[in-house]
């Protein structure tokens, strides 16, 4: 669908100390060329304190600033928390919600996930709504059962005003990928799901893939239908590696 501009978003996790990582952002910001700004949109999603910084550098350059998580509330009694209003006042425009990470580390829930994105709404971020199967649930068959459900349960009515990234745990940070049959057959699956909920408005949603994505994948998982980017954990942490990710969407 061309009225979908592909989204390459980096996830930089719980990496980036101010000069080095500002050394990168630069970089990224250099690297993004007139040819790839006009057909690509990029995200780079760092560690929350450099979030101001970020968005300061940014400005004027097309490059996005996202954040990994916030907290459901506005504000309140939640110590170490960062709310979604706090991330806009930042400069961030996107937050990620739901990663698998942060569903296995700090037991977020579908119903938490989705209280995340509805805050994002509320701030006007716009949330990236991560679902994704383990290792033993494709084994098992499993696979568009699971995603199916957390999608289900993970994705606020309302607007079609997120993005949604498939996951699946067992390919991030491993090297592993699926196979782009395995890719193709399970946004297909998300697409359709959307549209029976959403009706028209889900065409315009943006599906990303991640887990390993590389500049030696990346051209082949883009190019499959249904996908619209990718979020891009390890490569995204060198500039040249995301930029050469960015020029294969
Ligand atoms: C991620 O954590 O969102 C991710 C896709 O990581 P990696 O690219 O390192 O597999």
């Amino acid at each position: 669908d061309g009225t979908r501009r592909p989204l390459i978003a980096g996830n930089w996790k719980m990496h980036g100390l101010k000069v080095p990582a500002a050394r990168t952002l630069g970089e990224i910001i250099e690297g993004y060329d007139p040819a790839l700004r006009a057909g690509v949109d990029l995200l780079v999603c760092p560690p929350a304190p450099l979030l101001h910084m970020f968005s300061v550098v940014a400005v004027g350059s097309r490059v996005a600033i996202g954040a990994q998580d916030c907290h459901a509330e506005p504000l309140g009694a939640f110590t170490g928390e960062v709310s979604a209003e706090m991330i806009a006042d930042a400069g961030a425009t996107m937050v990620i919600v739901g990663h698998s990470e942060r569903r296995a580390y700090c037991g977020e829930s579908d119903g938490v996930v989705r209280g995340k994105a509805l805050a994002a709404r509320r701030a006007r971020l716009t949330p990236i709504i991560c679902v994704g199967e383990t290792r033993q649930e494709r084994d098992a068959g499993q696979a568009l059962e699971v995603v199916g459900t957390q999608l289900f349960a993970s994705v606020p009515d309302g607007p079609c005003d997120f993005v949604v990234a498939y996951e699946p745990v067992w390919a991030i940070g491993t090297g592993l990928t699926p196979t782009a049959q395995d890719v193709a057959d399970m946004h297909a699956f998300m697409r359709d799901g959307l549209c029976k909920r959403f009706g028209a408005a889900a065409d315009g949603v943006r599906l990303l893939y991640g887990g390993s994505v590389k500049p030696a994948n990346a051209g082949e998982l883009l190019a499959i239908a249904d996908v619209d980017g990718a979020l891009v954990g390890g490569a995204s942490l060198v500039a040249a590696d995301f930029l050469a990710i960015a020029g294969a969407a």
